[in-house]
């Protein structure tokens, strides 16, 4: 949201709840409608379905960049009106109500204190998400964690043969890590992990996951992705990785890690895939490690 469209809109917040709050009591059917999930679509979707007998409207549209989440639905007119949702300086995303014939001050009125039954649900919603986001994202790297990892391979995997796509797995260790550790201390150590996971993360499409998948260990989730895109893809991050200079303090440091990559064939589990890749980075490192296998 740039600053220019958000002087555009009108700002709901935590005052306009409070003064608002009498009027919200006849609305206690939506309130509790909209208690019934964290799902932000739901929420929306129950919301502006709730007010339309109210406020008609032929379609609206809900953004909330925090999550990159973007709900639409119907067919947008002419006349519209826009709401920038807040509550205790958290932002809460935005709604876009649109209609042929334009919103009078009163049905706006009407509306804004009905957009307050959504304030606190939202909240809720964007709570929950938080608290998923940080109980799945390891704290150091900003990577996902080992923990999520189980079920996201087991889901691309699935979606990966429903839809006969392509679908590669890239198993990544960082060489002689221990070392780094040794000479310049652990806190060195941390900032290389968090560097190295950076400059991975700069190599992939949006669509590619990233996990922390032990101590110096990093594993890739490709969909997609055929065996010689995964193969290419490995080597660019390897020679990114190789390429880099670490600046610590007045130390220089170079780093290179090992790259197994294997690629889903048919009745591969997610077990089989796993060790092809485990066994790839292995080969890699014993072959002299700074390299890509791919099996
Ligand atoms: P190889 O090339 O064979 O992979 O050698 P390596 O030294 O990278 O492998 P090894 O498994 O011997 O050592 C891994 C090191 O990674 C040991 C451990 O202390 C370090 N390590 C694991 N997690 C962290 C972390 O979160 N922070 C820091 N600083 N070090 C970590
Ligand atoms: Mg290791
Ligand atoms: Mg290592």
């Amino acid at each position: 949201m740039t600053k220019k469209s958000a002087n555009n809109l009108a700002v709901i917040t935590n005052n306009t709840f409070e003064a608002t709050k009498a009027a919200n009591l006849h609305h206690y059917d939506i309130s509790s409608a909209l208690q019934t999930t964290l799902d932000f679509s739901e929420i929306i979707t129950i919301f502006c379905s709730k007010i339309e007998k109210m406020v008609p409207h032929s379609a609206f549209i809900y953004k909330n960049a925090e999550f990159n989440v973007e709900i639409k639905s119907g067919v947008f007119a002419k006349h519209s009106c826009n709401y920038a949702l807040k509550v205790d300086q958290q932002q809460l995303g935005e709604l876009k109500l649109t209609r042929n014939t334009r919103f009078p001050e009163s049905e706006l009125r009407l509306l804004e204190s009905l957009l307050c039954c959504l304030i606190y649900p939202l909240k809720n919603a964007t709570l929950y998400h938080q608290a998923l986001n940080m109980a799945y994202t390891d704290p150091l790297t900003r990577t996902n964690n080992r923990a999520s990892f189980d079920s996201a391979l087991k889901r691309e995997i699935s979606l990966a043969n429903r839809n006969s796509n392509n679908m590669s797995i890239i198993f990544l260790d960082i060489d002689h890590f221990k070392r780094i550790n040794d000479d310049y201390g652990h806190s060195c150590g941390d900032f290389a992990l968090a560097s190295v996971a950076g400059w991975i993360k700069d190599s992939l499409r949006d669509s590619d996951l990233i996990f922390r998948y032990g101590g110096e260990e990093f594993v890739i989730l490709l969909s997609n992705t055929d065996f010689n895109g995964a193969k290419l893809l490995a080597e660019r991050i390897r020679k990114t990785i190789e390429n880099h200079t670490l600046a610590y303090g007045m130390d220089a440091l170079k780093i290179t890690a090992s790259l197994g990559v294997s690629s889903l064939g048919e009745g591969d589990s997610a077990e089989s895939i796993i060790e092809r890749a485990d066994t790839a980075m292995y080969e890699a490192k014993n072959s002299g490690r700074n390299r890509v296998v791919a099996a």
